[in-house]
């Protein structure tokens, strides 16, 4: 009998080797636009036609190619990016290694020009179908020019497999925008038949990521940022009232290149349970980095799916994160936190702050709401890594392993969220019941026991948001003053004003100088109609002096509001109305539970409590 087994010829096994990494255009287009990162380009353009099924270009001002290195890249396993068995390792840059252009070459039309920065000239290389047709030497732009024409033209089963162009499309927008999310140093650009689909100019990760999200995704996000040891964490999540039912934008990134996780994507659902409806997606895009040694990107043929050496941690470490966070942020539901992070820092917003009660805090309300590490709604870096530890520890048994979750991913079975508290579940119980005011508190009796509302403090927050909230979003209300408050000013206290005047003008503030150490008050925020203007300034000043220097704007300003804030505080005359009118502003508000100064405005008796005083 004739033997039967032959060896496939190179270009046969590329062909079948092909269908592992080139399924459709959006592969090439992730495999070139990779190679192109790689090779250290700070400008990419990718040119399609009909959705890549005839054309897929790639144009890159990389560290180009020698004519060797030209005709190397082509032959199955040619790599430069594996010297030793270490490097198999490392999936800093990416990849099965040269498996792609022998792939696509055999598969495709390709033409390839390139150049090295120091060559006179360049190399232009044709090939088809795995064939070589021709090298030869062509004028030199640094850098490296794939075209790859009529992909699976000698593959007619797999070429009739493809979608329709918008399909396509879909997955060749998909695959780019993965990368340059990956890469704001890089200017991408993505061009459709003749029109520019997309330009991303070289900017910050935020700035990148908006570009390509919209806009909206701006002003709805919360950063994070967490380093430790094991893990490094970078990106955005949004904010619960902007998840979408629809499933939304989700990034992961290990060490910079896109995966898909399930279990980790159940990590942050997790975090965000209870504050999103259940058919709700939460958005987010994060960048961890780990020790790449610890990650296998090499499990599945397009490497978008990754093993974790302890997937347990990141998936705890995650949770905690994002849970802290969000845990911030709901107490600080309208602040932007694209803002100057000195904003961010002020004390009133980051509160409890100029008298640090931690210890009352930690026993009040406030633990009931979260967990006693992240007590000071501020959490430290310190404290949160103490957190993420903590988490660790007593959590970890809770963690299910990532088989566990692939089969409960869709109705998560995880203990209630412990940590994070509704204000809006309260402020309903505490309009929908009489309220009695009592000697500057109102006091309200419901299920889950007593609360106080200190009034005077209310009406100081809820001014203070105004003030401050306007101030922020440049939304500055004035009313004019029936005559001009002058006020006589030292050559110091001038100046200082003079530094101050523009935010003043953002706050709703119009002062003139009229010569002379004299300025004149022409407008004013309308909560400070009725204030003696002159007092608030003096204060201000007075209390700048006191501590011998005067401090840098923003932080005077945010003190001007809080002075502003306690002098607009009106004398309040109780009533039904008036009580459910300050319930709902003081909920509307940043940080209901502080005064902008620091002092409590809610202190709440639990049933429980009220029965351990009594010693029931
Ligand atoms: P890999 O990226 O895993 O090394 P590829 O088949 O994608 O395998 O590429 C083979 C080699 O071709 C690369 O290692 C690199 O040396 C070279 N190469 C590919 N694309 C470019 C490019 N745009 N610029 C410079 N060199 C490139
Ligand atoms: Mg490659």
């Amino acid at each position: 009998m004739a033997d039967i087994i032959k060896q496939l010829s190179d270009r046969l096994a590329n062909q079948i080797a092909a269908g592992e990494v080139i399924q459709r255009p959006a592969s090439v287009v992730k495999e070139l636009v990779e190679n192109a990162v790689d090779a250290g380009a700070t400008d990419i353009t990718l040119i399609i036609k009909d959705a890549g099924k005839e054309l897929i270009q790639v144009i890159d001002n990389g560290k180009g190619m020698s004519p060797i290195d030209a005709r190397m890249c082509f032959e199955r396993h040619a790599t430069s990016k594996i010297r030793n068995i270490d490097d198999l390792f490392s999936i800093r840059t990416m990849g099965f290694r040269g498996e792609a252009l022998a792939s696509i070459a055999a598969v495709a039309q390709v033409e390839l020009i390139t150049a090295t920065p120091e060559a006179q000239v360049g190399t232009r290389i044709k090939i088809d179908g795995g064939q070589f047709l021709l090298q030869e030497n062509t004028g030199s732009v640094p850098g490296t020019n794939f075209a790859i024409k009529n992909l699976f033209f000698n593959v007619p089963a797999r070429r009739k497999f493809l979608k329709s162009n918008t399909s396509e499309f879909r997955h060749i927008y998909d695959e780019f925008i993965r990368i340059a999310m990956a890469y704001p140093d890089i200017t991408f650009k993505l061009i459709h038949q003749d029109t520019e689909q997309l330009v991303l100019r070289k900017g910050t990760l935020k700035s990148r990521v908006v570009d390509i999200l919209g806009a909206k995704f701006d002003r709805s996000v919360v950063n994070i940022e967490e380093d430790t040891d094991y893990l490094k964490v970078k990106g955005f999540v949004g904010k619960p009232e902007v998840a979408s039912r629809s499933k939304g934008n989700q990034y992961f990134f290990i060490n910079n290149r896109f995966i898909k996780s399930a279990y980790l994507h159940h990590a942050i659902a997790n975090a965000f349970e209870g504050l999103i409806a259940k058919d709700e997606h939460p958005n987010y895009v994060l960048f961890l980095e780990v020790d790449p040694t610890k990650v296998d990107v090499n499990v599945h043929p397009t490497k978008q799916e990754v093993k974790f050496e302890d997937e347990r941690i990141i998936y705890s470490f995650l949770k905690s994160l994002v849970t802290n966070v969000l845990a911030r942020f709901n107490l600080a539901p309208s602040l932007d936190f694209t803002l100057d992070p000195e904003i961010q820092n002020l004390e009133s917003v980051q509160l409890p702050n100029a008298k640090p009660d931690i210890e009352k805090v930690s026993s009040g309300y406030l633990s009931n709401t979260f967990s006693k590490a992240n007590a000071a709604h501020f959490i430290e870096r310190t404290s949160q890594r103490k957190d993420w530890e903590q988490a660790r520890n007593s959590f970890f048994d809770n963690v299910p392993s990532a088989v566990e979750t692939a089969q409960t991913i869709t109705t998560p079975s995880f203990p209630a969220n412990e940590f994070i508290h509704f204000p809006e579940a309260e402020e309903q119980e505490l309009t929908q019941q009489s309220i009695m005011y009592w000697n500057g508190f109102l006091v309200s009796t419901g299920k889950s026991g007593l609360k106080l509302i200190h009034v005077q403090r209310a009406q100081e927050r809820i001014a203070y948001d105004q003030l401050l909230h306007r101030y922020l979003y440049g939304q500055a209300v004035s009313q004019k003053l029936l005559f001009p408050e002058m006020i006589e000013l030292n050559g110091k206290e001038l100046s200082y004003l003079e530094e101050l005047s523009e935010d003043l003008h953002k706050v709703g503030f119009e002062i003139s100088s009229m010569g002379k150490n004299t300025v004149a008050v022409h407008s004013v925020p309308p909560e400070l109609l009725q204030v003696d203007i002159r007092a608030v300034l003096e204060e201000i000043m007075e209390d700048a002096q006191y501590s011998g220097t005067f401090q840098k704007p923003t932080k005077d300003i945010e003190k001007l509001l809080r002075i502003a804030a306690r002098k607009a505080a009106q004398p309040y005359t109780p009533s039904q109305k008036a009580h459910q009118a300050l319930i709902g502003q003081l909920y509307a508000c940043v940080q209901p539970e502080y005064a902008p100064n620091g002092g409590k405005i809610i202190v709440s008796l639990q049933t429980k409590e009220i029965a351990e005083l009594f010693k029931l």
